[in-house]
This record gives structure tokens, C-alpha cells and sequence, in this order.
């Protein structure tokens, strides 16, 4: 990896949106630029992977959930907050069902990322065979034991040898952000999805109104684990060179708490303590729905469906 270069076509990088220090270790920083060619927003120096692994092996869901976000772990210890939390996400699995059936309503179906498999349990087994690849071995077990007849691999893409291929859906959830080396990626892909079939992505969005209002606050900046923020331009522009075309882009996360999340953040990065400035964020949650409602394409989603070039 060049660090002086963009890592999707080559300019070099030049404008630099902000710096913000790892969520691990506050006295290492990264920077983040974005690419005048492509528009693709990346972070600086790139991670290496060994770094990057040892970010995957956390224990548990709820881990994952409570490093990712202070917010959530304070709202996960309110009276109820584990059960509303709960049903907010079930809700966002139920949508990306309704989504996938629109496409295809029954066939095989791969998620990639597929943490402990509660998406995949949407698809009843009479009508999808499912496939899961999941890297973080705790969550790999939990798929396992919550979908019978169910392959869950642990192995990257690339190296995981699965038993089928000519799938008709292919998803990856807040998933390509997390990759080093996407061109491979999709390459692998490519080889593995339908001619019929399509492949769905969901990133967080490099043109996001609120990655430009609150910069190193940003919620979605998870640091150093996403390394790439994707725009409809430089999404489009892999996808074209990696043999797919892009069929829909869109921006969803109406109801979306980044905006309140960004807002704490900026606040506790200005000495408020977690419970007043979480206050003060749910307080402005009204305002933030208005504002997600009225961002159309800058919300902080990014959704590509996408099917192989004919
Ligand atoms: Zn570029």
C-alpha cells in the first residue's frame, strides 16, 4: 500500500478532511483524505493487517456493540435498552430482508460478514440454501449452532473454498469498509455469483452530510478498523472494474442515530460527561430525524445493488 497515493486510481492524495486518533490508543493517529479523481475518502497510513486482525477477535457480539459505540453501551445499561436496542436491529435485518426477496425469492444465498447469523435466519431453509462467512471464530460459532443445514466458513473470501457457487444473492453489510484489498475482493465475488444473480452492498457513505459537519466525531469513523468511506462515484468505478455493473444506488438510514451519536461525540470531545452530553443527544434526536429525513444523498448509508457486466 502507497500511502501518497489513492488506492483505488492512483492520484496522488492531496486534500486532507481531518485527523483522529485510533479508538485503541489515543496517542496514534490516522488521517484521512479524499481522492480528487475518484472521490474515494481513506485513511492514512493504512493499517497493517496484523494490526487490523487483532481487531476481529473480540469476544462477543455485545463487545463488538460496546467498542464500537459509547452510546450504545449507555443506552444498553438503561432499564428496557437492551430490549428496544434489540428490536431497532431486528428491525434493520427485517428491512435488508424485505430488500433481498424483491430480488430473488428463493436460491442461494452468501453474507459475507455475517457475524452471528441473524440476517441468514431470515431465509427459511425450504426455499434458500445459506452460506455465511464469518471471520471472527466466537461469532462463526453462534451462526453455527443458531442456522441448521447452514455452511458458516471462517476463512476470507478469497481463501474459503466454498462448497457452492452460482449464487443468486450475495450480500455484504457494513462490510467493505473493513477490507484492504477490495479489488480481490470482488474479484472473488465475481467468480461465485449468478448471472442472474445480484450483489448487495451497504457501506457507511464518504459523502455523508455528517461525516462533513462533525469530522473526527463521526460516528461511523471506527477507527482503525474502516479504512475506506465509498462514494456512489468510486463504488460504481470498482464495481465497472471488477466486471460488475451497478444496477441501483441509494441512501438509506431515515431512522438513523448517527447524527445524535456524532453530536455526543463532539460534545464529550468537548469535556461533557457521557450522561449529559448522551442527554443532549437524544433531546436533538427529533431534529436529526428532519435532517435525515431532508439529506436524501448525503445520508450516512450507502446502498449498491449491483449484477455481473453483460
Ligand atoms: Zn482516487
Amino acid at each position: 500500500m502507497n500511502n501518497s497515493f489513492c488506492s483505488l486510481c492512483s492520484r496522488p492524495l492531496k486534500a486532507k478532511l481531518f485527523a483522529a486518533p485510533d479508538g485503541n490508543d489515543n496517542n496514534k493517529l490516522y488521517s484521512f483524505y479524499q481522492c480528487a479523481g475518484c472521490t474515494l475518502v481513506q485513511i492514512r497510513p493504512f493499517p497493517n493487517k496484523k494490526k487490523i486482525d487483532k481487531y476481529y477477535s473480540y469476544v462477543d457480539a455485545d463487545n463488538h456493540a460496546k467498542i464500537k459505540n459509547q452510546q450504545i453501551n449507555f443506552l444498553y445499561n438503561l432499564p428496557l435498552g437492551k430490549i428496544m436496542l434489540k428490536k431497532y436491529i431486528d428491525l434493520c435485518y427485517q428491512q435488508r430482508y424485505q430488500l433481498i426477496i424483491k430480488l430473488h425469492t428463493k436460491g442461494r444465498i452468501l453474507d459475507i460478514g455475517c457475524g452471528e447469523g441473524s440476517f441468514l435466519k431470515k431465509f427459511t431453509p425450504e426455499k434458500w440454501q445459506r452460506v455465511g462467512i464469518e471471520i471472527n471464530k466466537n461469532l462463526a460459532r453462534s451462526a453455527s449452532l443458531k442456522l441448521k443445514n447452514t455452511i458458516i466458513s471462517t476463512k476470507p473470501l478469497e481463501s474459503a473454498s466454498l462448497p457452492i457457487n452460482k449464487l443468486e444473492i450475495i450480500t455484504m453489510w457494513h462490510v467493505l469498509e473493513h477490507i484492504n484489498n477490495p479489488t480481490l475482493v470482488l474479484e472473488s465475488i465475481k467468480k461465485l455469483i449468478n448471472p442472474n444473480g445480484y450483489l448487495v452492498i451497504e457501506v457507511p457513505h464518504g459523502n455523508s452530510l455528517y461525516r462533513k459537519i462533525f469530522r473526527e466525531n463521526w460516528q461511523m469513523l471506527l477507527l482503525p478498523q474502516h479504512l475506506f468511506f465509498w462514494t456512489g462515484k468510486s463504488i460504481t468505478r470498482i464495481l465497472k472494474e471488477t466486471g460488475f455493473q451497478t444496477v441501483r444506488v441509494s441512501y438509506p438510514g431515515i431512522i438513523s442515530f448517527s447524527g445524535s451519536s456524532s453530536l455526543a461525540n463532539f460534545l464529550r470531545s468537548k469535556k461533557v460527561n457521557t450522561y449529559i452530553a448522551t442527554l443532549i443527544a437524544i433531546l436533538f434526536f427529533p431534529l436529526v430525524l428532519i435532517i435525515n429525513i431532508l439529506s436524501l444523498k448525503t445520508r450516512d448509508n450507502m446502498l449498491i445493488i449491483a449484477k455481473l457486466k453483460t
